[in-house]
């Protein structure tokens, strides 16, 4: 059985041996421009906490949608994260791979990001409307950063911000990818 992937940043596509890609998936480094990704066997469980500007923003929304078909992604509505708090990390509801949310989620303290703030195998990726270092101050006491984007941001720059977040570290060496043929 082999896993179909494609680099983040240059997009070329390449196949893998499913055998060669642990569960908690592998990281590999792109032979063509470098880039270093993940690739796994089930798509990454991504969790957006709906309803902060930044998250509206066209580029992002975008960005996830074109992102969806490698991703397991889902949008939770505030109503949506009060339920959710009560029953995740159950076989049900798995904890997520990367939690999406903006500087609003951290100001009022969201439920889902309380609980998570400091989980060691969940990324968090900060989305800001725009820079202000009071904010970040306040995001960095609250939780654990991993990665922060700010916007107006290219399209590539989300994109290649977002496979950051997504790739997360372990400690097995990168599989030899092939070039799969168009
Ligand atoms: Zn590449």
């Amino acid at each position: 059985m082999t896993v179909e992937t494609s680099c983040p940043s240059c997009r070329v596509q390449y196949r893998v041996e499913a055998s060669k890609v642990p569960e908690g998936g592998a990281r590999a480094v792109c032979p063509r421009c470098g880039f270093d990704f993940m690739i796994r066997r089930s798509p990454a469980r991504i969790w957006v906490l709906a309803d902060d500007p930044a998250l509206r923003s066209q580029v992002v929304r975008i960005t996830l949608q074109d992102l969806t078909k490698e991703l397991d992604l889902c949008f939770l509505s505030s109503r949506r994260r009060e339920s959710i708090v009560e029953v995740m990390g159950t076989e049900h509801t798995p904890l997520p791979d990367v939690l999406v949310f903006g500087d609003m989620h951290v100001l009022l303290a969201d439920p889902v990001l309380a609980a998570l703030r400091s989980t060691p195998r969940v990324r968090r990726l900060l989305v800001s409307t725009h820079y202000n270092a009071e904010l970040l101050a306040s995001a960095e006491a609250f939780c654990q950063v991993s990665t922060h984007i700010v916007l107006p941001a290219s399209d590539e720059e989300v994109r290649l911000r977002l496979a950051s977040a997504i790739r997360i570290e372990v400690g097995t060496p990168p599989p030899t990818l092939a070039r799969s043929t168009p």
